[in-house]
């Protein structure tokens, strides 16, 4: 931890298990800002919407579920970041194989993207942050300090995100979490509403050869690179 950069705002994009969200958090808490990976969002309203028998193609349920739902977020002081939605403070069901399945089906709503990016605005406004997700540089908050584009192979990240499903969801084969990334991958860049881009003044960063502690690095130094003055505190 060193040298925290007041209003300094960050946005990191990239697809499924790019890594954006790990190297994110630990460049957030090496720089003393606060971070919001946005993916939890869209994750706890699947998650209602699944425990409700809502079918995540019934756009109509989808977007009043979202409307409805009372989502709080609570921030501890190693930086990560926590969801209660409804009361009910939300982990690891976040992060199942049934989940991935449907969240990218989910955050496709406009509705629902609409409620979503209202809270995370706000969220932005109260002091300096990183925020990660798909749609943050080009939608979210355009005006942010610094974007970055965080990408990899779809085989390295389906490596990496088996390796992450597997501490909750043991058993499920490689080439299933593999079919999935491409598979949200498509629904991910392809859906009319907020698709995942790199913002046009986004830096693009890729991560294939890099291990986590060389990409957090990276990201730590294009953060210092643009922070000003003013959002040092001493
Ligand atoms: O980043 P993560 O994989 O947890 O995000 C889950 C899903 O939420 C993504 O596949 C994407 O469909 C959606 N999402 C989004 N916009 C964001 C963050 C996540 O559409 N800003």
């Amino acid at each position: 931890m060193s040298t925290a950069c007041a209003a300094l705002v960050v946005a990191i994009d990239g697809p499924v298990a790019s890594g954006k969200s790990s190297v994110g958090k630990a460049a957030a808490r090496h720089v003393g800002l606060r971070f919001l990976d946005t993916g939890i969002m869209y994750r706890a309203v699947t998650w209602l919407a699944l425990r409700s028998g809502v079918a995540p193609t019934d756009l109509d349920a989808v977007a009043d579920l979202a409307a409805g739902c009372r989502m709080e977020l609570a921030l501890d002081s190693d930086n990560n970041t926590s969801i209660i939605a409804d009361g009910l403070p939300l982990g690891d069901e976040l992060v199942t194989a049934e989940v991935d399945k449907n969240v990218s089906a989910v955050s496709a709503v406009p509705a629902v993207r609409v409620e979503l990016v209202k809270q995370q605005r706000a969220i932005a406004t109260s002091g300096g942050m990183v925020m990660a997700g798909r749609d943050i540089g080009s939608v979210v908050l355009p005006e942010a300090d610094l974007k970055l584009y965080i990408d990899a192979a779809p085989e390295v990240r389906a490596r990496r995100r088996h390796a992450q499903i597997a501490l909750v969801d043991p058993g499920v084969p490689y080439n299933q979490v593999l079919s999935d990334t491409l598979r949200r991958d498509h629904v991910d860049m392809e859906r009319s509403d907020s698709p995942l881009i790199a913002a046009a003044d986004a830096v693009t960063i890729r991560t294939d050869e890099m291990d986590f502690e060389e990409t957090v690095s990276v990201v730590v130094a294009a953060i210092r690179s643009v922070a000003r003055p003013d959002h040092l505190a001493e």
